[in-house]
């Protein structure tokens, strides 16, 4: 019999892997180690969704997960790693987990003793601690700023070469050599006169002279005579939010984007 059939691509095009025979003993062995890896993270995804409360993370949707590498995490200050993993699972000392926990009577906010000092209350929703949510913020940015006013300045330092889309043939017996993968960012290439302007305090007017416009951003970068404009807004949401927030800096800057194309 051969392999079931799941989805709608043609009949037989799915193979069948048979363990015996594929290749010399060390596939074998990976192959085993592939299933068992599977196996085996099924079962954490399915007790990871049971659990409510420490394993939130399995309704993070498109999140890049952190890759915590040993190199990363020798480099990370210990308080650090202790606040990233406990936050992730929800067992920071915050006023409910205190209550919960049988240390305190109340579970009000230490901040603004109005709502349930909750996790997503004190990282993203404390009225008393806005001031804190906008250094936060200014952090994540300057970050940005620094990383991004480092890849313009390499761009503008670079030739300018135009590339030309080559064929590349092969034998009829051979098969086609594998194209490297670049993992460069291209974004900026095929032109060196970017120019970058950020402001952590204020929002920045837009470019008067590309677009009239009351629409303000927080970084933007700009080629004239590549004619592309990079606009960067930052949000730094709780992660259940961060899908919708996403949606929200797109919408409003789809009339700007409309505008900008139609000068081209
Ligand atoms: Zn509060």
């Amino acid at each position: 019999m051969g392999v079931t059939q799941t989805n709608r691509a043609g009949l037989g095009s799915t193979t069948n892997k048979i363990f015996s025979k594929e290749g010399p003993k060390e596939k074998k062995r990976d192959m085993v180690l592939e299933e068992v890896r599977v196996f085996e993270e099924e079962q954490r995804t399915s007790v990871a969704v049971a659990q409510a409360k420490q394993c939130a993370w399995t309704k993070w949707n498109d999140i890049e997960p952190i890759k915590l590498s040993w190199k990363s995490l020798i480099a990370m200050e210990p308080l650090a790693i202790s606040f990233l993993l406990r936050s992730t699972y929800d067992i920071l000392p915050n006023a409910t987990n205190l209550k919960l926990w049988g240390y305190t009577d109340s579970d009000l906010c230490f901040s603004c003793k109005q709502d349930r000092g909750t996790l997503r209350h004190v990282i993203s929703g404390c009225p008393k601690l806005l001031q804190l949510y906008t250094w936060r913020h200014n952090q994540v940015l300057e970050i940005i700023i620094k990383l991004l006013r480092t890849q313009c300045e390499s761009a503008n330092q670079q030739p300018v070469t135009v590339k030309k889309p080559t064929i590349q043939f092969h034998k009829e017996s051979e098969r086609p050599a594998r194209r490297k993968k670049n993992s460069e960012v291209k974004l900026l290439n095929g032109t060196n006169d970017w120019k970058i302007l950020a402001d952590l305090n204020t929002s920045l007017q837009f470019l008067a002279h590309i677009i009239q416009t009351e629409k303000r951003a927080e970084i933007v970068a700009w080629s004239d005579t590549k004619k592309n404009i990079l606009l960067i807004e930052l949000t730094v949401p709780w992660e259940d939010n961060v899908e919708d927030a996403h949606e929200r800096n797109k919408n409003r800057y789809e009339t700007l984007l409309a505008d900008c194309i139609e000068k081209n």
